[in-house]
């Protein structure tokens, strides 16, 4: 089931965060053909949340998600301003009409050892969060993150671990399955079919480079690296996911250096070829 039009696209902000803004990303969308976009919320701050949302709905781009909410584990303890700052990320999405709020949750705090306290913390938080997002009417896409992000940006690692917590809290909370964090899981197939339609709520794609220079930032262009890309949107897809494919490249080697359009056009290309 290869070949995606770019219609099927969504453009995740970070793919060109260097060189453009959210309204030059939001031109470029609708230049190339993407059906939609997730915004980065410094993008979105920069250019003003209400004036963001007009200007995606008048270009008539899907929302696949705003990026990201979470770090509950920051400063150790779930205190006001965490707490405050995923509700502001709640607000905004609601605002711009995201399908998701993304979690990148958090790793180990400062200066501690103890990953089950983080999983506590992350975990609380999320519950806390839902609580005030399910008034709003946003859904929380929890993010595994590949384990060697453990540490430093999310303790959440595997689909199976996220849907434990999805099932513990309840409605409104799902996954947001990126390829390059979730491709080396012997489990994928079955946590995907285990999630399902209503938890299935985002699919980030892009590759996964041999070697990897970069920890974050050397990721591949769709076709360039491991991942069977078609075999993964198969999976989602048949079992219930029908969003766009949200393209989200972070290339401080390479596509961060190159022209935004250069990158669209080689991202719609990869799209027919490749995913
Ligand atoms: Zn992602």
């Amino acid at each position: 089931m290869s070949g995606l039009g770019p219609e099927r696209l969504s453009l995740n902000t970070a793919t060109v965060r260097e060189r453009w803004n959210l309204s030059q990303c939001i031109d470029g969308c609708v230049r190339h053909g993407f059906g939609g976009i997730a915004p980065w919320r410094d993008k979105l701050q920069e250019m003003g949340t209400s004036a963001a949302a007009r200007s995606i709905r008048d270009a008539g781009l899907e929302v696949t998600g705003v990026c990201r909410g979470g770090w509950f584990t920051e400063n150790g303890v779930l205190d006001a301003e965490v707490l405050d700052e995923n509700r502001r990320a709640v607000d905004e999405a609601e605002e711009i009409g995201a399908a998701c709020l993304v979690m990148v949750v958090g790793g180990l705090s400062a200066d501690s050892r103890d990953l089950p306290a983080a999983w506590r913390l992350v975990e609380d938080g999320l519950a806390a969060t839902l609580e005030y997002a399910r008034t709003a009417g946003v859904k929380i896409a929890i993010e595994p993150l590949h384990p060697m992000y453990a540490a430093d940006r999310a303790c959440v690692n595997t689909m199976r671990q996220a849907l434990d917590i999805c099932d513990r809290l309840g409605e409104g909370i799902g996954c947001a399955v990126d390829v390059y964090h979730v491709w080396w899981d012997s489990e994928l197939d079955s946590q995907i079919a285990r999630a399902g339609s209503d938890r299935l709520l985002a699919f980030h794609i892009c590759d996964w480079l041999v070697p990897t220079r970069d920890m974050l930032t050397d990721r591949g262009m769709m076709g360039d690296g491991v991942i069977d890309i078609p075999r993964l949107r198969c999976m989602v897809e048949q079992n219930g996911f029908s969003g766009l494919n949200e393209v989200e490249i972070f290339s401080e080697l390479d596509w961060w250096r190159r022209d935004p359009d250069e990158v669209l056009g080689t991202i719609a290309e990869r799209a027919r070829t490749a995913c």
